[in-house]
């Protein structure tokens, strides 16, 4: 399985500035090689990165949908009029729509099942804090986010998912998780989706890793077995350094 690298910018870039963005990082298209490469601008941006990106090997995310495909609910956005803007993938259940916006792992079951109903490709993302964390209960935080979300998934449904290994005390703190603590999380996480749908299933889902991410430490991620990838926020807001984050990763994987 390559490496699939995505951008998540969070609330950040008007379409000018998203515009500058995708033109500047199509000008490194090729030295991604077989790395796929994911942009989720804000919604406000689709459009925009969706025309300039048409037609390269860059892909395009949503970062949160609605659980609904339409009806009365102001200021939502559901999979359906994402799929309409040749939105590929949808982040779900990131840790700010989970610890800020109080979404509860039903919710984000339901953004999984519509993600999928409306054919984008769900990233799921788990995670624990870091209080969770030093209760020693990361394994079964990250267990039961995965059993709500999977729940009433066939393995067809299954392989569409790419999982990101998230634990909330990384992200945006500059703190990044150890790459061995990483790697331990994403084959739990693995073992897992084995349980529920079998290891052919589970050999198809990509498992990330993010928080904090950046071009010096990519690589000591993405050089275990078990980690296909990388979700990053802050990183991923400049065009030449994320160029180079992906390169680095792309080289990591191949030495
Ligand atoms: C994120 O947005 O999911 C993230 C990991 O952010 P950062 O790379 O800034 O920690």
């Amino acid at each position: 399985m390559g490496l699939i690298i995505v951008a998540n910018w969070k609330m950040h870039k008007t379409t000018g500035e998203t515009a500058d963005f995708c033109r500047s990082i199509l000008k490194d298209e090729k030295q991604f090689g077989e790395v796929e490469v994911l942009i989720c601008p804000p919604y406000t941006s689709l459009t925009t990165a969706s025309g300039i990106l048409n037609g390269s090997t860059l892909n395009l995310g949503a970062q949160d949908l609605h659980w609904k495909q339409e009806g009365a609910f102001t200021g939502e956005i559901s999979g359906s009029m994402l799929r309409d803007l040749g939105v590929e993938y949808v982040i779900v259940g990131h840790s700010e729509r989970r610890h800020v916006m109080g979404e509860a792992n039903a919710r984000i079951r339901d953004k999984v099942k519509a993600a999928l109903e409306s054919g984008l490709k769900p990233i799921l993302c788990v995670g624990e804090t870091e209080a969770e964390r030093e209760a020693g209960s990361t394994n079964s935080v990250i267990k039961e986010q995965l059993l709500a979300a999977l729940e009433g998934l066939g393995t067809g449904e299954m392989k569409s998912l790419v999982i990101a290994y998230e634990p909330v005390w990384a992200i945006g703190t500059g703190k990044a998780a150890q790459p061995a603590d990483a790697d331990s999380a994403c084959s739990f996480i693995r073992q897992v989706l084995q349980d529920e749908g079998g290891s052919e299933t589970a050999g198809k889902i990509p498992i990330q890793y993010g928080g904090s991410v950046k071009e010096g430490n990519i690589g000591s991620f993405v050089e275990f077995d078990s980690i296909q990838g990388a979700l990053v926020g802050g990183a991923s807001l400049q065009a030449d350094s994320f160029s180079a984050l992906i390169q680095a990763a792309r080289k990591a994987v191949q030495s």
